[in-house]
């Protein structure tokens, strides 16, 4: 059992990211033990009056797959017109099995007010809960969760060095308070040139003021 952090209020929403089949070992882009948080999840979610999750959701042969690349593999770096992509293996297709979120996180996905789909655009991807990776075009988060009085976002989920990352940032962009709480969350740690990129995704978050 992960011990419980601090107590939650009114203002705070849970931002449950990503918890999908497909990143679950086993899936498609799997991250791994990613499995491993999704009961926790489930009864974190009880304590929060606002509950909010994200669902990948790309059509076939999105730009985000290697597959749409000739020549390129899998987490290849590809530059896109919005910025540098990294190529995907296939995954959370609309209607897929692997879209569908993991049987041990539903009691959340119930409990949400809200659930987010993104990367539905075929030619630009989403990391981010609140911005598509040209970072211009909105989801329509930022704008609904001030509409209810939400302050602070508590960050959970899949991957913490992608989707989870990129959202708190962008939280913090939006005038959000931002925390990630770390032992609800896995990785998928790519190697760089120096460090992986958890190193490069905590620099970021450091710097923008994200709480964990
Ligand atoms: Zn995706």
């Amino acid at each position: 059992m992960i011990a419980a952090p601090a107590t939650p209020n009114s203002a705070d929403a849970l931002v449950i990211v990503d918890p999908q089949i497909d990143f679950c070992p086993g899936g498609r882009l799997a991250v791994a033990d990613g499995d491993a948080v999704m009961a926790p999840i489930a009864e974190l979610a009880t304590r929060f009056a606002h509950v909010v999750v994200t669902q990948d959701w790309h059509p076939a042969g999105h730009s985000s797959f290697a597959s749409s690349h000739a020549g390129h593999q899998p987490f290849d770096i590809v530059a896109m017109p919005y910025g540098e992509q990294v190529l995907w293996p296939d995954h959370c297709i609309q209607g897929s099995a692997g879209a569908d979120f993991h049987p041990a996180v539903a009691a959340a996905v119930a409990r949400a007010q809200m659930i987010v789909r993104k990367g539905h655009h075929p030619d630009v991807d989403s990391y981010s809960a609140f911005f598509e990776n040209d970072k211009t075009t909105r989801t329509g988060l930022a704008g609904y969760l001030r509409d209810i009085g939400v302050q602070r976002c508590v960050f959970v989920g899949l991957a913490y060095d992608f989707c989870v990352a990129w959202s708190a940032l962008d939280a913090r962009r939006e005038g959000f308070e931002a925390m990630i709480w770390t032992p609800y969350t896995r990785a998928i740690a790519m190697p760089l040139a120096h460090g992986t990129t958890v190193d490069a995704a905590e620099a970021q978050l450091h710097a923008a003021g994200v709480r964990f």
